[in-house]
């Protein structure tokens, strides 16, 4: 067993709908990627969608990041087959982190699971070709920015929301993780959403409105972060925020009085509970202690999935609340060996789970 290639990622999520075709659905993404492919998510419909909030979850958005398809995967078939058996479910040696049955039939009854685990198919792909591929390959492989020059080919897909984008809003000299240059990894496009693959999340968001939270799974760092990310929040000036504020050179800066981001007192609890759940599950199945806060304390960055998941309905008041996070599951790399990889997927499905848990008693 090894990390899968792109062709049996898509086939695994195919077979388990397949397998399941009551409890699951595949749901066909709109836009295919710049080479071609069609991206599939798989929809864990346990019970019928209406009068259920729904957790969106996503993954495989950097092409060398491979683990996070797996652990979606994995999760999705766990829950699954939990559901066909009637029974509850177990990580780490001698099942250190249970999850019983009750609690499982609670989670697959209130909560529609949507699971999107190879966001950039085509980054993948680049990244697993020994041949002329690239290991370290995180953006997509769209051209258009290329001016025929391999080195410019691709963005980095979580740079491409629709949060931040204009790179004016920050500060001069604050190291904003994200750049105009298309030979840079962290390109953030020619403008929001202008990726296939950020289109598609969109899409999906768009699809399930009744979404109250979103993870997005990266690697590597050991920490589960929400909002926000570009700035630091502040929750006694409402009108301080990224909506009255245009290209001001101020964001990004720590400890700035002149800008920071309004973020409401019960928004930042909650997503600060659910992460602490999160961390404790994965803890509970080999003792791996995972950081958690706003993703600013660890850089500056624009234009990621879990702020433009939670701004969402701050930019359109028709929109739906979404609370945003991005796990960075592992120590070091991105691309551990598989027996480790194994373990870290065990770690962050018990972690996952928790925090779907912890969903049911906001
Ligand atoms: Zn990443």
């Amino acid at each position: 067993l090894s990390y899968y290639n792109v062709l049996e990622a898509e086939t695994a999520l195919l077979n388990l709908a397949a397998a399941f075709p009551a409890q699951a659905d595949v749901v066909p993404l709109p836009n295919p990627t710049a080479e071609g492919r069609r991206s599939h998510a798989l929809h864990l419909s346990t019970a019928p969608e209406a009068g259920r909030d729904a957790v969106v979850m996503i993954g495989g958005v950097h092409g060398d990041e491979w683990g996070s398809c797996e652990i979606l995967l994995n999760l999705a078939s766990d829950l699954l087959q939990a559901k066909a058996l009637g029974s509850g479910l177990a990580y780490g040696p001698f099942g250190a982190k249970a999850f019983d049955v009750v609690d499982m039939d609670r989670l697959l009854e209130a909560r529609d699971l949507i699971l999107f685990p190879l966001v950039n198919p085509d980054g993948r792909r680049f990244s697993q070709d020994p041949e002329s591929g690239d290991p370290q390959w995180r953006k997509n492989r769209n051209p258009k920015s290329s001016q025929g020059s391999s080195d410019r080919v691709g963005v980095d897909i979580n740079r491409n929301f629709d949060f931040v984008f204009d790179l004016a809003n920050f500060a001069l000299g604050v190291g904003v993780s994200a750049s105009v240059d298309s030979a840079n990894g962290q390109y953030q496009g020619l403008f929001p959403h202008s990726e296939a693959e950020s289109a598609n999340v969109v899409w999906l968001l768009d699809r399930f409105e009744h979404a109250g939270w979103f993870i997005d799974l990266h690697s590597a760092g050991g920490v589960f972060q929400y909002a926000w990310h570009h700035d630091e929040s502040q929750e006694t000036q409402p009108g301080m925020n990224f909506r009255s504020v245009r290209a001001n050179h101020q964001m990004g800066l720590s400890g700035a009085a002149n800008y920071q981001e309004f973020l409401a007192a019960q928004d930042r609890a909650e997503m600060q509970r659910l992460a602490a759940e999160f961390a404790n599950a994965l803890a509970a199945v080999r003792g791996k202690v995972y950081g958690t806060g706003p993703g600013f304390g660890w850089g500056v960055y624009p234009g990621t999935s879990h702020d433009y998941a939670y701004s969402r309905h701050l930019s359109d008041s028709s929109k739906g609340k979404v609370l945003g996070f991005t796990c960075e599951w592992g120590r070091l790399e991105h691309r551990p060996d598989w027996a480790e990889m194994e373990k870290i997927i065990e770690d962050v499905s018990a972690g996952l789970i928790g925090f779907l848990l912890a969903t049911l008693s906001k």
